[in-house]
């Protein structure tokens, strides 16, 4: 029997890969050791935020020998299988899209899990797996699975250096990038996923000859503010860097919206604008009383209609997407969006539930049949016809055909080792209580390979 209740949270250990005079791999101007150190410290302040035991190899441009970089990491919550080691890379060699490798004392559930969210924020994805040593196929390939003892290493490649567009892709979308790995590792060890709450947004890579004034110029702030939230003393950068870059600052001269201030309480906004705590609750999807300086909100009106949501600073495509159900590409589909970047302030429509779950597009080719295109999409002939308006079972070459998306004609589900109800609920979009109903549970506690149905 497996309690997930009474296990003790699980403590993460990341590590950015490279660092100091290992630059790792290189292409597009941009350094691996440079992205992971990113990468790696936003993971950092979000397992934080989420009150997940945490703990960094390195947090500067330093050099770790494997050794060093093992018994760093051994160092943080002692050898025991209660730790899961995320060391973030970024690949090279002339592919696209993103990997994940587990050790070979490891289950596939996290590596799995991981991946398949990271193909949720559209980055592409290419496998999840374990690699041997030629030389001992009983050991791992790579030393951070290797000589980690009992701990659960994973190796994440986010996408390749030397390719263009998971290059562009690093640097507009790195944060869903990492709030992907987040949220897997969160399902995976039973704590409440929640978005980012007051981080910092976009990113600037600089470029030859920019200088911090020209940067701060060119973007609206100051080099005080761009020394600030970066941690830079000096004037020296290099090219390729990554800077944060400070949201714009917004005013509220919109008559709809209003920026909570110190001290403000729901009640008192309500009062000053003639509605109510509750309808502003529900207009601005708030599930307690809680602001936070600096919140938008909506307030009642005909001019911005129910269903749209106001970005806050902190937001990205996929925390607003998770936060309502629907997917980045459903959102940007119905928002006419192109890129993934927003901007505080900016209103968004929501999409409806037949927009969430859409479609995407496939293009016949030779030799293919509304079958094997049915089975290859995990859908039905039936489906695929209905949704395309197909009168018969004809297809010519070239075709463009709708696919259903985000869709799983699953009606049970196996419990997996760190499976929760709640984990499962939010898997299959439905409630702890729906599960427990569904299954005639009268507890909470799961053993592992357990089926449950988890939709009627
Ligand atoms: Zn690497």
């Amino acid at each position: 029997m497996y309690n997930n209740e009474d296990r003790e949270v699980r403590k993460i250990v990341i590590d950015p890969g490279h660092g100091g005079t290992d630059s790792g791999a290189v292409g597009n101007n941009a350094l691996e050791k440079d992205y992971t150190l990113l990468i790696s410290k936003y993971m950092y302040d979000r397992f934080k935020e989420l009150g997940v035991p945490v703990a960094i190899t390195r947090d500067s441009d330093v050099t770790l020998s494997p050794t060093e970089r093992v018994n760093s990491i051994l160092s943080k919550f002692g050898n025991n299988d209660d730790v899961i080691v995320l060391s973030n890379h970024i690949n090279s060699g002339g592919g696209q899209g993103a990997e994940v490798i587990y050790a070979l004392r490891n289950p596939d559930t996290l590596a799995k899990n991981i991946l398949n969210n990271i193909g949720r924020t559209g980055q592409t994805t290419r496998k999840y797996y374990q690699r041997r040593l030629p030389s001992n196929p009983s050991k791992d390939y790579y030393f951070i699975h290797r000589n980690t003892g009992r701990t659960e290493p994973l190796i994440v490649e986010y996408g390749f250096i030397d390719n263009q567009k998971d290059v562009n892709f690093l640097n507009n979308n790195y944060q869903d990038l990492v709030e992907a790995v987040v949220q897997a590792v969160s399902n995976y060890i039973g704590v409440p996923y929640t978005p980012p709450g007051n981080m910092i947004s976009n990113t600037y890579t600089v470029q030859r000859g920019d200088t911090l004034y020209s940067i701060a110029n060119r973007l609206g702030t100051t080099v005080d503010e761009l020394r600030r939230i970066n941690n830079i003393e000096g004037n020296t950068l290099s090219i390729g860097q990554i800077l944060r870059v400070p949201m714009e600052t917004i005013t509220d001269n919109e008559e709809d919206i209003y920026i909570v201030k110190r001290g403000d309480t729901l009640y008192q906004i309500a009062l000053d604008n003639n509605t109510t705590v509750d309808e502003l609750k529900s207009l601005n999807n708030l599930t307690n009383n809680t602001l936070m300086i600096g919140q938008l909100l909506k307030l009642p009106s005909n001019l911005v209609p129910e269903d749209t949501y106001i970005v806050q600073r902190g937001d990205s495509l996929y925390s607003i997407a998770s936060k309502y159900n629907t997917t980045v590409d459903a959102l940007k589909e119905v928002n006419n969006i192109e890129s993934n970047i927003l901007t505080v302030g900016q209103v968004l429509r929501i999409p409806t539930v037949e927009e969430s779950q859409g479609s995407t597009a496939y293009t016949v080719q030779k030799g293919d049949s509304l079958y094997s295109i049915a089975r290859d999409f995990n859908t039905t002939v039936d489906e695929l016809k209905s949704l395309n308006n197909l009168e018969n079972n004809l297809l010519s070459i070239g075709q463009i055909l709708k696919i259903p998306a985000f869709q799983s004609l699953e009606t049970t589900y196996t419990v997996e080792r760190g499976d929760s109800l709640y984990s499962i609920a939010r898997k299959f979009d439905t409630t702890v209580d729906r599960l427990k109903q569904l299954n005639n549970l009268s507890s909470n506690l799961l053993s592992i390979g357990q089926i449950l149905i988890v939709r009627e």
